[in-house]
């Protein structure tokens, strides 16, 4: 079998393999393998033209748009490795990550280039700017996402796709090696400043697998894009696994849950990922049917914990059972998967649901506060090594010492393992409650609210007490048509959990507020108390 150990070689046996297929489908848009292939080998010319090279790091400010994977894989064509930003970072926060990564070439979006981009690059070591508009690539303007996109094109800034169309002779192998890097991934800053995680080839390569837990799917199916493309999950889970599968990779610009119903009847896909949050969104909207799931033969969850009751409630009204899968950027998205295969236990202590087991490859400890090896069943930080762990941090010689002591990375989480191999996420360790002396973990307290019926979305955090240090809070957001009395719902909590444990307090919210991957971030309702 030809090697695997770099993306190219990914996307190149697909290329091979399949190359009439349809690579990308975004809208009504799509584009074959062979097409991606020589557009990418524009990019790739255009960018080497620039003296572009090497080592060298391009940023891709896109939503999940064809471009974004034209341009990745230009720029791996050209030797490079790139940079994924999250378009809606305002100027501050990417002048940040451009000057930490100290990319010299990017990619953005017309609009982006006029709102935020243009204002910041002068000022950057960026040189080479390729610009592109959202509706390029499909014909059939949908407004309820791309809001009212107008050309609006900056003529002293070359065109993305016109770059693209203008080489048609093949690039140059640049000869990649699985060391070599692919990403550097800014943590999605759930818990503090975004680091540079450095993804290389090989780490991304191995993953490409992931999705499944190490089971083989069936090649050719249809992913559907449920997580953004510039966070890992998206990038290898999305990306990287459609190429690995020879598949088709479907686009719908970004999460918008009533769009996104519309193009699973469109694509019928096969395979979807996204957190949790994503899940209960499209099973909160008054339009969903079965037949929106039909297509599917799995459904993944990752990267934000997924409560049982979510689960069962998925699995009652559309017959779908959702697999957990966990992730950290560092680990280039899942390393403890639920086989394709098999059903996820539930812990009958807490009632938590196992985040799944080690892929192929990936080795877990649970460690102690003195850092030895825990037992069965017992509770400490989960620390994960294998083929998919990055090396380190960009720039950062101290945190990667702290977070990958002898290359084993601490995740910060803590959790435990039965004795047949299963793994629990118990909580955050920085999330941690201390009321009274006594520990509580904002999950399980979670995981009891949304067995409620009215509960759409939960989030519990500490708050300073005068007498216990910190008491529980609970932050909720409710299912269209339903309005609990909030008594009512402390009552339903106090009934299920210990005196320490239930929430003293309840505060209804319209939504919570989320990262753009759609995790919860508790540390903004921690800060309004
Ligand atoms: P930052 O590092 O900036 O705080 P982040 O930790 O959210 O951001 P990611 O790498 O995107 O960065 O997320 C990894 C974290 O997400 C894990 O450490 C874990 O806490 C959580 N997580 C991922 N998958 C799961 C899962 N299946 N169940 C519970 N938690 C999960």
């Amino acid at each position: 079998a030809p090697e695997r150990s770099t993306v190219l070689q990914i996307f190149r046996a697909a290329v091979e393999e399949v190359p009439d297929s349809t690579a990308i489908a975004y809208f009504d848009g799509r584009l074959s393998y062979r097409e991606v292939d020589r557009l990418s080998d524009g990019i790739a010319a255009h960018l080497k033209s620039q003296g572009f090279g090497r080592g060298d790091r391009l940023a891709i400010v896109l939503q999940n748009i064809p471009q974004f994977v034209l341009a990745l894989l230009g720029a791996w064509k050209a030797g490079g490795a790139v940079v994924p930003v999250n378009p809606m970072y305002r100027e501050r926060e990417l002048a940040h990550v451009l000057a930490d990564s100290g990319a010299v070439a990017l990619v953005c979006s017309e609009r982006s280039w006029r709102q935020t981009v243009s204002a910041v690059v002068p000022g950057s070591g960026v040189r080479t700017v390729l610009t592109t508009c959202e509706l390029d690539l499909q014909t059939r303007d949908d407004e309820r996402v791309l809001g009212r996109v107008e050309r609006c094109r900056d003529e002293a800034v070359p065109d993305l796709l016109e770059v693209a169309r203008s080489t048609t002779d093949p690039v140059e192998d640049p000869g990649l090696t699985g060391d070599d890097l692919a990403l550097i991934s800014y943590t999605s800053g759930t818990s503090g400043v975004p680091k540079g995680a450095t993804n290389t080839q090989a780490n991304l390569a191995v993953n490409a697998a992931g999705l499944g837990g190490g089971t083989a799917l069936p090649a050719h199916g249809t992913i559907f894009a449920l997580a953004p493309l510039f966070h890992i999950t998206g990038m290898v889970c999305q990306v990287v696994t459609a190429m690995d599968l020879g598949g088709t990779l479907a686009l719908a610009y970004r999460f918008e849950p009533g769009v996104v119903l519309d193009a699973l009847l469109e694509h019928r896909p096969a395979y979807m990922v996204g957190p949790s949050t994503a899940y209960m969104a499209l099973s909160a909207r008054p339009d969903v049917t079965r037949d929106h799931f039909a297509s599917f033969a799995l459904l993944y969850s990752g990267g934000a914990p997924l409560p049982p009751a979510v689960v069962e409630g998925f699995r009652e009204r559309f017959g779908h059972y959702i697999r957990n899968g966990y992730g950290l950027t560092e680990t280039s998205a899942g390393c403890v998967v639920v086989p394709s295969t098999l059903e996820a236990p539930i812990d009958p202590a807490t009632g938590t649901m196992s985040i799944g087991v080690p892929i192929p490859g990936a080795t877990v400890w649970i460690l102690g506060e003195d850092g030895g090896e825990l037992p069965f069943g017992e509770a400490g930080e989960i620390a994960v090594q294998g083929p998919m762990v990055v090396p380190g941090y960009w720039n950062r010689p101290e945190e990667t010492d702290a977070a990958l002591p002898g290359g084993r990375l601490l995740t910060g989480d803590i959790g435990f393992m039965d004795a047949d191999g299963w793994v629990y996420v118990v909580d955050r360790k920085k999330d941690m409650i201390n009321a009274s002396g006594f520990k509580v973990w904002p999950r399980e307290v979670e995981d009891v609210l949304y067995t409620h019926p009215a509960v759409r979305e939960a989030a519990v955090v500490g708050v300073p007490d005068t007498y216990r240090g910190e008491t529980v809070k609970a932050y909720v957001s409710l299912r269209p048509g339903t309005d609990p009395d909030p008594q009512e719902l402390l009552a339903y909590c106090k009934e299920r959990m210990a005196a320490y444990k239930y929430p003293r307090e309840i505060e209804v919210l319209d939504e919570l507020p989320k990262t753009v991957s759609g995790k919860i971030l508790r540390r903004e309702l921690r800060s309004q108390n």
